[in-house]
């Protein structure tokens, strides 16, 4: 079918809606909108002074729904650039004074040191738990009132409630357990099914059995900003002229229901109409509801304005030495939120991925939420480390601002209720209303493209 494709928004999943319409419905034409002047979205890697800063996602972490995002990457060839994890023995918490070591690896040595920093009542206890916190019961959609039931409030408190504010800055008991645990919205994932449509070529599957299923995550050689690119080349390269239109700079203003046309504005203020037969949005909820400003769609406007957003603050920090005590050999570590302090947590990137930095080189990635000054910030990175960090050569800071959707218990409800209402109107939402997890963000794009094939 010749249908017309109009997707707002360049990020990750507008490209990947753009890469599966080519796929499925090679005869289609796209219209791709994006206000920026640059595709990727939240991926935005700058490279200084010798060092790779990642400053929106730092890796693409390994794991259970991986099958079209790898497939996009065996496409585009971007494979030979794969970059993957040194893994770590421990990841941290700081808990009452210090950083606790939670084991990644389970053998003697990691789990008497849990047992030493911690107890070993709480590692039985929440050994215990694993199996329920896999499959979750769909009772109470209350992530903290969840975890209460299976292990305990000390330990929601302790473990839950800092793993969870360290993924979504927002405390355990405000947060959806369908979201952010049990994912519902990634129910239909068969990879049987999968592998069956989505065939990797031969020489990427024996790349795939060496070394990528042996790392948690990966990168890409000469940053992660290389996927959105080359999912663009790999867009021009293969589309028709006709077929293929990307408007850089211009953005979505608003959407004409009746007529079924996006009304766009570029740089210069010049407005223009697009027709389509669908119309994907992947962008914030809040752009959404702008864009139906004029229209009449009531509900669906009350029910976009529900979902609410927080802000935190990135620092890429690097050093030209080695800063981090040797006995550190972890992915980062997380801040449990009742511990009165300013960083969220820090991201260990020079040691996940040391081929990427200069040698004898230390970068991180340190968040927080208030904008508190860089010497505070890195006085406080002195008392979690124990250890004086020295002079960084380069702080590179950025505000996320609204970018983090607040899951709230019942969230996903309104989603579907959305989800549906625009769908009747042929316009199809995602991106970060689902996730923040780019193979997740890929395999909803794949899906919902899959959805108008059948
Ligand atoms: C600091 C940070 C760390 C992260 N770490 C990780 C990680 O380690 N691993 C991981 O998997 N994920 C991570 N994430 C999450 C991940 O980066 C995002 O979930 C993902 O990049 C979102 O992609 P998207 O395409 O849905 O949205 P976006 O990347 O936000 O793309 C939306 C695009 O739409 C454009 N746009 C907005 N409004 C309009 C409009 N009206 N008209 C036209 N265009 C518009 C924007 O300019 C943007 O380019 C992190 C995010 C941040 C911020």
């Amino acid at each position: 079918m010749s249908y017309r494709f109009v997707v707002v928004g360049a990020g990750i999943s507008g490209l990947s809606n753009a890469f599966f319409i080519k796929q499925l419905f090679p005869k289609a034409k796209i219209t791709l909108i994006e206000s920026s002047n640059r595709v990727g979205g939240m991926i935005t890697t700058t490279k200084e002074n010798q060092f790779i800063c990642e400053e929106g996602p730092r890796s693409i972490k390994r794991g259970k729904y991986d099958r079209p995002l790898f497939y996009m990457i065996d496409k585009i060839g971007l494979y030979p650039e794969l970059v993957t994890s040194v893994q770590q023995p421990y990841s941290y918490i700081y808990w009452e004074g210090g950083l606790k070591s939670i084991p990644q690896q389970k053998n003697l040595q990691t789990i008497s040191r849990f047992i030493k920093e911690n107890r070993k009542d709480e590692l039985l206890n929440l050994m215990k738990a694993v199996p329920k916190i896999l499959f979750p019961n769909q009772k109470s959609d209350n992530l903290g009132e969840y975890f209460d039931e299976i292990v305990g409030k000390e330990l929601t408190q302790k473990y839950a409630e800092t793993a969870f504010y360290g993924l979504y800055g927002e405390s355990v008991y405000k947060l959806s357990k369908n979201m952010c645990l049990s994912k519902i919205y990634m129910s239909s994932y068969d990879e049987d099914i999968l592998a069956m449509d989505l065939i990797y070529d031969d020489e990427f599957e024996q790349i795939r059995m060496k070394k990528l299923m042996k790392a948690n995550s990966y990168r890409f050689a000469y940053g992660l900003d290389s996927l959105p690119k080359r999912i663009l080349r790999y867009l021009k390269d293969n589309s028709k002229e006709q077929n293929l239109e990307i408007q850089l700079n211009t953005k979505g203003k608003e959407i004409d229901v009746e007529q079924r046309q996006l009304v766009t504005e570029n740089e210069n203020q010049e407005i223009k109409r697009i027709e389509y037969d669908y119309l994907f949005l992947n962008i914030p909820s809040s752009e959404i509801v702008s864009m139906l400003e004029n229209s009449t769609l009531n509900g669906i406007k009350e029910d976009l304005k529900k979902i609410k957003n927080n802000s935190i603050i990135t620092r890429n920090i690097c050093w030209d030495q080695k800063i981090l005590p040797p006995d550190f050999r972890g992915l980062g570590y997380l801040v449990n939120p009742n511990q009165n302090q300013n960083i969220l947590g820090m991201v260990a990137d020079s040691l996940q991925f040391p081929k990427q930095y200069p040698k004898k080189s230390t970068s991180l990635t340190v968040m927080t939420i208030k904008d508190v000054k860089d010497d505070e910030v890195l006085a406080e990175l002195s008392s979690h480390l124990g250890v004086k960090v020295q002079d960084p050569k380069m702080i590179m800071k950025k505000h996320w601002m609204k970018n983090f959707i607040q899951f709230q218990p019942g969230y996903y409800e309104n989603l579907q209720r959305l989800e549906k209402e625009l769908e009747n109107m042929k316009i199809i939402i995602g991106g970060n209303h689902y996730t923040m997890v780019i193979p997740e963000l890929v395999y909803l794009a794949y899906s919902k493209m899959k959805q108008l094939y059948v």
